[in-house]
């Protein structure tokens, strides 16, 4: 049986090139909507059991990220509920990884993926929990829902702020999400009932469903990079900023994550907003707190590498941080983690998995709880 490739479904990308060499199957990925930009791959193998071939995805060299290729391994499942990592070289052909088929199909990822079904799944899910308000802001670019979930009374003193996912290709923005939104919904947690004595938490788990459907990296359906349209979102071309933009003026924000996936870097990292004018000791402070608290909280996250600081008065308002820190005078973080793994605290198997991204997003409780006095 020849192998076959499949990507046509929620999430998938990849295109296949001739080969008359049985034994190698030659992939190409898709460029997002606007032509600049891709990486994030995700696509079906049925072959027979037994079988051998090698992959080879030819155009890696001139994705987004060449960096992100380098010490990279894929990322793979025979039932989509197990991933793990499969051995992978990057050189001049591409970036090439052998496959010996353990049964009959083999999904194969740049990192776990969350498609739109699963979204559906979390938002029912922790909207039929206590003290939970769903709201659609409103519709995407291709009209799908934009969900935003709250958790805790609207006249809370202090609005906490979470958004996932502005990079539809960094899946691990949105397993955090499950994570910090079930640690939110848990009435057990004392944590977190001190904190919505003081706190409503408003949740957008992603920006940007139509770039994840579409199996973009990137951008939404208009080929816009949300995190470049903050300080002017249009209604036709970035709707998903301008409306959760919109409602954060409606509500205030105390505090904001944007949750990121970062391609090259092999750590958790956090990028501050050093460069917006309003910059102060006091944020600086609530910051390395933040960072501090949450690395003693989970050793996966670290505070020593990361992107080089911006210079005071330099920051770039196009960016979700920066816009919220300078127009709401509050501490806003962007938080990175890896695709590959981290090199700390490595994982051979698994490399940085959907897991160990949930686990990350229950421990930023922790790390806020040691900031919410001071908010
Ligand atoms: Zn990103």
């Amino acid at each position: 049986m020849t192998a076959v490739i499949d990507s046509c479904f929620d999430g998938g990308n990849i295109r296949r090139l001739q080969s008359d060499d049985a034994t190698q199957i030659r992939l190409a990925i898709e460029a997002d909507a606007g032509g600049e930009f891709f990486q994030w791959f995700y696509f079906r193998v049925t072959a027979a059991r037994a079988s051998r071939f090698q992959i080879i995805i030819e155009n890696a060299a001139s994705s987004a990220y060449p960096a992100g290729w380098e010490n990279y391994n894929v990322v793979v499942s025979n039932d989509r509920t197990n991933w793990y990592r499969l051995q992978t070289e990057y050189d001049d052909r591409g970036l090439c990884f052998s496959v010996d088929m353990q049964s009959d199909v083999l999904w194969v990822a740049y990192f776990t993926p969350y498609s739109l079904q699963q979204h559906d799944n979390l938002i029912g899910r922790i909207s039929s929990c206590d003290l939970v308000s769903t709201h659609v802001l409103g519709h995407t670019v291709d009209g799908r829902t934009l969900d935003c979930l709250q958790i805790g009374e609207n006249d809370a003193p202090l609005k906490a702020w979470a958004i996932a996912r502005q990079h539809p290709g960094e899946t691990m923005a949105q397993w955090w999400m499950e994570g910090y939104l079930q640690r939110l919904v848990d009435g057990n947690d004392a944590v977190v009932r001190e904190l919505l004595k003081q706190m409503v938490f408003y949740v957008v788990p992603n920006m940007n469903p139509d770039g994840s459907y579409r199996g973009y990296l990137r951008t939404n359906a208009a080929g816009r990079n949300l995190n470049r349209e903050w300080s002017s979102p249009s209604v036709e071309h970035s709707p998903e900023v301008y409306l959760v933009r919109q409602k954060m003026h409606e509500t205030g924000v105390d505090f904001c994550l944007d949750v990121h996936g970062d391609e090259a870097i092999p750590y958790n990292f956090i990028a501050g907003t050093e460069g917006v004018a309003s910059w102060n000791e006091k944020r600086q402070q609530l910051q390395e707190t933040f960072k501090h608290n949450l690395q003693r909280a989970n050793p996966d996250f670290q505070t020593t590498v990361g992107y080089p600081v911006t210079p005071a008065g330099r920051a770039n308002y196009g960016i979700c941080s920066n816009y919220i820190a300078e127009t709401f005078n509050c501490p806003a973080m962007t938080l990175e983690m890896p695709f590959k793994d981290t090199e700390l605290s490595p994982d051979l198997h698994h490399g940085w998995s959907a897991e160990r991204s949930a686990l990350l997003g229950r421990s930023c409780i922790e790390a806020l709880y040691s900031i919410a006095d001071h908010l």
